[in-house]
């Protein structure tokens, strides 16, 4: 499995799960569990989640498989922007804590910028990284203007990583942000790598697929490996796919399959909003 290094030196899985949409029906929480946990037993370490995703639930979903394995685990979360004050940080990271039945999430995100007052935002992460309620604190959905805000508040300089829409389909992060955070050092967190399962019926990637012997998925996540500082996230709650998306960690693409892909997917020429879900 390759590794992506944080600002702070810490190496991170290049691969991990996301739990978006988890939680949400009560009849699926057996089988989402079993996913989450499939998805640790294959090696997919890394799970990210949220206060948003199903009410909470999807913390439950994650604490659930976790059960007495935390030490394994390096796990994302994130603040709403309405809870990212200084005083409403704090309860929110208490409550996802309670809910994921654990004292430390690895890294909190800011979930986009929303109205969120940055300064207030950052102090209240400093404050819960002092108490050791997290260990370390990025943003999601922020474009290179919002980075450069960011940047000049106090403190504000030491996110971790921010969490972006990118898959073969969606690259127009490749023009912004994407630049700048390599200058100043910032991993991407690439959120639906596999376009929503949209990505994946593409004629295009069927056909690249199977020529290459392996599954969509398998080449979605494969490109993404292929790219320097961006760990992917994708979600499944079938436990069989999770072996599948894990299994694309050990496939390195070679320059000619690469330069396929690029054909069949180029970035967008001109720059435009960040995308978002
Ligand atoms: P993904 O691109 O990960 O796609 C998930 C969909 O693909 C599901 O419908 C899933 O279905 C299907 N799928 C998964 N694996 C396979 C496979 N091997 N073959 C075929 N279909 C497959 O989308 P997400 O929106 O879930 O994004 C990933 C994660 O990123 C989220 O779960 C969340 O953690 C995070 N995220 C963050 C956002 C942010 O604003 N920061 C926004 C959106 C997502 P099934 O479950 O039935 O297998």
């Amino acid at each position: 499995m390759k590794h992506i290094e944080l600002p702070g030196g810490e190496r991170v899985p290049a691969l991990g799960q996301g739990t978006w949409h988890m939680g949400d029906r009560r009849g699926e929480r057996e089988r989402e569990v079993a996913a989450v946990r499939a998805g640790i037993d294959a090696g997919l370490t890394l799970i990210d989640t949220a206060e948003m995703y199903g009410d909470g639930e999807a913390e439950r979903v994650v604490g659930e498989a976790m059960g007495a394995r935390r030490k394994e685990l390096f796990l994302v979360s994130k603040v709403f922007p309405h809870n990212a004050s200084r005083a409403g940080v704090r309860a929110a990271c208490e409550a996802s804590l309670e809910r994921l039945g654990t004292d430390q999430v690895d890294l909190y995100l800011l979930h986009w910028r929303g109205g969120a007052d940055l300064a207030e935002a950052v102090a209240g992460f400093e404050d819960l990284q002092r108490e050791g309620l997290i260990r370390y604190w990025g943003v999601s959905n922020f474009d290179a203007t919002d980075l450069a805000d960011l940047w000049r508040v106090p403190g504000g300089d030491a996110c971790s990583a921010n969490q972006l829409l990118y898959h073969l389909g969606e690259r127009a992060i490749e023009r912004d942000p994407l630049p700048w955070m390599r200058e100043y050092g910032i991993p991407a967190m690439a959120y639906c790598p596999l376009g929503q399962g949209r990505l994946l019926k593409q004629r295009a990637l069927r056909d690249f697929a199977g020529r290459t012997g392996i599954t969509p998925a398998q080449a979605a996540l494969a490109w993404l490996q292929a790219r320097a500082e961006v760990i992917a996230i994708p979600k499944t709650s079938d436990p069989d796919r999770q072996t599948e998306n894990r299994a694309a960690a050990e496939i390195t693409l070679d320059r000619e399959q690469l330069a396929e892909l690029d054909h069949m997917f180029p970035p967008p020429k001109a720059s435009g909003p960040l995308p978002i879900v």
